[in-house]
């Protein structure tokens, strides 16, 4: 069997140590190859850059290594076991590669193992040492990969049933703390890594709520006979990737619930959230998944019109499901709706690009946004997590409430439990129409491949909700709130922050009054009508200013003043909030109430 083996000889040098034993390599010359993307993570990353000191020896002596590109390298033949050594640099504290330092490891195996071409479907061990150094006498291990000769939460020798899986299970080491629960009988620990003070017992009473929902949503029993949410807690971040038995996450530790606070904050509201996205993942991605990701393709772009379903139909049932479960009501529900109704109107890339098409065009668009991208592109998340809504309240009106969208998702898992055939373009759309027993093909089509605006209007309707429009009252103002008061009445075109260079333009929008005056990003205001321009004075002008009103703009482009007329425009009523209303109550009851 081959035998992984991981350590590092002194953390602070931000250095794994990795070697390989492979008793019996390929006698034509042993393939050896690293991931260039992770899955959940539509990006080339290349983590084969961060290898150093590779050797390859057998009893012979060392034997000699040709790398073939980036990721790939063909070893001597050799009839002898071999071993494979060499050093992974990690210092990228993101859920995507690996970090390690003094205080503490973490790693995916994407970024760490290189996978033994011939041997990828064969079982394998992985002994995971703690570093013989003072600093990490103390340190506790943390994965959901299974355990061979292991006790819980300690270093020592784990086991995965193929490469697959191998990389399937990231690690963290450290000093973390943790708090478990059970969902329906499958244990399930919170490992919470970073200096932070949290309310642990409510955090684990809340994520039961959850996971006991989705596990319930897609019947029991669950998938996985362990759990494991991984998070590492620092001052400012958001973000989380998806495995088949655990989910590695990066929160702001003002999001963690506090001892003694009962109130659901928008910070920790947030982050059940992502917990609750990441969660229902375990289905929906890691094993119901495109057929084109069977197998992952990880030396190359893969690429599927689908992500609006896999991502879109997550980023839906996530909020839904902290609704349908009690843990927020309607209102704050209809709120983070309402967010999400805004964040795709404001952007005429949805004018541009279909749900399909950002899916499709990940690698290169969605992962690689610029300053330009609210102009040029959608996002599949949120228009496909509109589209999911749409297509959920479009069967429950065409059914009269006995179908909706939670039968297809339960039907996918059916097939997937049956065969795992692997989801093709076409085959939502057939569940749509088999279930609400309607031929909804060319609505979905427009929806999904098209770019013509959704019917949330009419559909939140039927459902007992008036979606409503206002101007924004300035720039960090997200949507889903109705505002008592006067709202600016026009529109700068520009969104800005205040940066060591001054208040910098971070975007224009197109045909915008900035970029029609000739403004652009990376502009740093200076003046408007001869006075110093800040954030707080540019929001207080704009709160008393009238549509067409001329302004004279001054501003840094690069180490050039430029001067500019903008012509005020009309603040547009791009921002949504949703209200209940007296009719159809019992079909939005039957939505947000519903299992
Ligand atoms: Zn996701």
């Amino acid at each position: 069997m081959i035998r992984y083996q991981i350590s590092s000889a002194n953390p602070v040098n931000h250095y794994f140590d990795v070697s390989i034993h492979i008793p019996r390599p390929d006698p034509d010359g042993q393939r050896l190859r690293l991931p260039n993307w992770i899955p959940g993570s539509y990006m080339i990353r290349d983590f084969a850059r961060n290898i150093l000191d590779l050797e390859v020896r057998s009893v012979e002596g060392e034997l000699s290594l040709q790398q073939l590109d980036k990721s790939n390298w063909q070893v001597e033949a050799s009839t002898q076991p071999i071993d494979v050594s060499y050093r992974v640099y990690a210092k990228d504290l993101s859920v995507r590669s690996a970090h390690l330092d003094g205080s503490h490891g973490y790693f995916n195996g994407t970024s760490v193992f290189l996978e033994v071409l011939g041997l990828s479907d064969q079982p394998c061990e992985v002994l995971i040492e703690r570093p013989p150094v003072a600093l990490a006498e103390s340190w506790k291990l943390a994965t959901s990969l299974p355990r061979k000769q292991a006790d819980p939460y300690a270093f020592g020798l784990f086991e995965a049933a193929d490469y697959d899986e191998l990389i399937d299970h990231p690690v963290e080491m450290g000093n973390f703390e943790r708090v478990g629960f059970e969902a329906c009988g499958v244990p399930h620990d919170v490992i919470l890594t970073g200096r932070f003070a949290c309310d642990l017992e409510r955090l684990a009473a809340d994520l039961k709520t959850i996971c006991e929902h989705h596990i319930r949503f897609f019947g029991e029993p669950a998938p996985m006979d362990y759990y494991q949410f991984q998070v590492m807690v620092v001052g400012d971040g958001y973000g989380g990737l998806e495995h088949r038995a655990s989910t590695s996450l990066v929160c702001s530790r003002d999001s963690l619930p506090q001892v003694g606070q009962d109130q659901i904050t928008d910070d920790y509201r947030d982050f059940l959230g992502l917990c609750s996205h990441e969660y229902f993942h375990t289905w929906n991605v890691k094993r119901i998944k495109p057929q084109v990701y069977q197998p992952y393709d990880l030396q190359q772009e893969v690429y599927t019109p689908l992500l609006w379903a896999f991502e879109g139909i997550t980023s839906y049932y996530d909020d839904l499901a902290l609704v349908r479960c009690g843990l927020i009501d309607q209102a704050a529900y209809f709120e983070l709706l309402a967010q999400t109704i805004t964040r795709v109107a404001r952007g005429k890339g949805r004018t541009r690009q279909s749900a399909a098409e950002s899916s499709f065009n990940t690698w290169t668009k969605f992962y690689k946004q610029d300053e330009n991208a609210a102009n040029a592109i959608v996002s599949y998340y949120a228009k496909g997590s509109l589209i999911a809504a749409c297509i959920d309240l479009r069967m429950r009106a065409e059914s009269e409430g006995e179908a909706s969208l939670d039968d297809v998702m339960r039907a996918l898992w059916q097939q997937y439990q049956a065969t795992a055939p692997g989801v093709k373009d076409e085959d939502i759309q057939q569940l749509v129409n088999l279930y609400s027993g309607a031929d909804l093909r060319f609505e979905l089509e427009a929806w999904i491949n098209g770019t013509s605006e959704l019917p949330l209007e009419e559909l939140l309707a039927g459902s007992g909700v008036t979606l409503n429009w206002r101007a924004a009252q300035n720039q960090s103002d997200k949507g889903g709130k109705a505002i008592d008061g006067k709202l600016p009445a026009v529109d700068f075109g520009a969104f800005v922050k205040m940066s060591g260079n001054g208040l910098e333009i971070q975007r224009v929008t197109e045909d915008g009054a900035a970029q029609l005056a000739g403004l652009a990003a990376g502009d740093a205001l200076v003046a408007i009508n001869g006075l110093k321009i800040d954030q707080a004075r540019l929001e207080k002008r704009l709160a008393l200013a009238a549509a067409g009103e001329v302004w004279t703009v001054h501003a840094f482009r690069r180490d050039e003043l430029i001067e500019c007329q903008v012509t005020l425009q009309a603040a547009a009523p791009t921002t949504a909030f949703l209200t209940p209303t007296e009719a159809a109550s019992e079909q939005r009851n039957s939505w947000l109430g519903s299992l």
